[in-house]
């Protein structure tokens, strides 16, 4: 779409292609904390991360789950921060429909800012879709369905806004956001140096999400992103190494149960030395790139 056609304050709304995904895992519905102030609810597949103390009140939203999770996730901050209670902001680790699903009821309800990356925006304001996932690519069940996920682009018009160049993050002092492209253009993470917490999002996960069986156990082990949906693999093997010099104690991912300490050390180091034997698949389609020049 053109982008001078693109009118700001046009209705929101989400992707054209947006349905309920048949999903589940033992820790959907369930949440915990990773640390006092963070806690994570995992909504089918997929973790939504509230950040902030409930006893201050003051809290961001990071991700807004899968295609009707507003109503949950609602629940869930009545729950942790009191009846009517609503953030100060919602940050998107990345615009894919599994972490924007709930996104335009929230923004409607709560009226608050939402941020990604600028490369992201084009994907937050119905400019563009994001490439289609690949069923060929090796991995299992996730990946043969993937064809049924939704690509087409949101609509949050003027409600979205760009992360500011100086990497702090609206609504929260400690933190900061850490660029890491590779799943998607302007996928970040954010990361809080004095517990040295990483908030992941599909950068890397602590579950083998194109392997059916583990995303429904939620067996706990670092891998590398969604296959299905990644599309730069050179990138992304960057951001796993960045993420992992910054050598941190905990981290929550998009998909998968926390981790901390020595495994999640041992975890990430071994992803980021062996990234492509372990995470970059043997074939697909978005590798065929990599291959060629491989060879070259
Ligand atoms: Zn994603
Ligand atoms: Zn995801």
């Amino acid at each position: 779409m053109d982008k001078d056609t693109h009118i700001n304050g046009q209705e929101r709304h989400q992707g054209s292609d947006t349905k309920f995904i048949p999903m589940g895992s033992i820790t959907s519905g369930s949440g915990r904390e990773a640390a006092k102030d963070v806690y994570y609810y995992t909504d089918q597949i997929v973790n939504v991360i509230f950040i902030g103390d409930p006893e201050d009140g003051k809290w961001v939203l990071v991700d807004a789950g899968l295609p009707n999770a507003a109503e949950e996730i609602k629940n869930v901050a009545a729950d942790r921060f009191g009846s009517g209670s609503k953030p100060e902001a919602i940050i998107l680790t990345h615009g894919h429909f599994d972490h924007v699903g709930g996104i335009v009821d929230l923004v409607n309800e709560w009226e608050v800012p939402v941020y990604a990356h600028k490369l992201e925006l084009p994907y937050l304001t119905g400019q563009e879709r994001y490439p289609k996932p690949d069923p060929t690519v090796e991995g299992g069940l996730l990946a043969k369905i993937s064809p049924i996920y939704p690509i087409e682009p949101t609509q949050l018009g003027d409600a979205v806004h760009p992360l500011p160049d100086d990497h702090t993050v609206p609504g929260l002092t400690e933190w900061s956001w850490i660029h890491t492209p590779g799943h998607a253009p302007g996928h970040v993470s954010l990361f809080r140096e004095r517990d040295r917490l990483l908030i992941a999002g599909d950068a890397f996960t602590t579950v083998r999400q194109d392997s059916f069986y583990k995303v429904l156990t939620q067996k706990q082990e670092v891998h590398g992103p969604p296959r299905y949906l990644t599309t730069d693999w050179d990138a992304s093997r960057e951001s796993v190494k960045k993420l992992a010099a910054l050598k941190p104690e905990t981290a929550v991912t998009g998909h998968g149960v926390v981790m901390s300490g020595k495994e999640l050390a041992d975890g990430l180091q071994h992803l980021a030395d062996h990234f492509d034997e372990v995470a970059v698949p043997d074939f697909g389609r978005y590798v065929d790139r990599r291959n060629k020049k491989d060879e070259q």
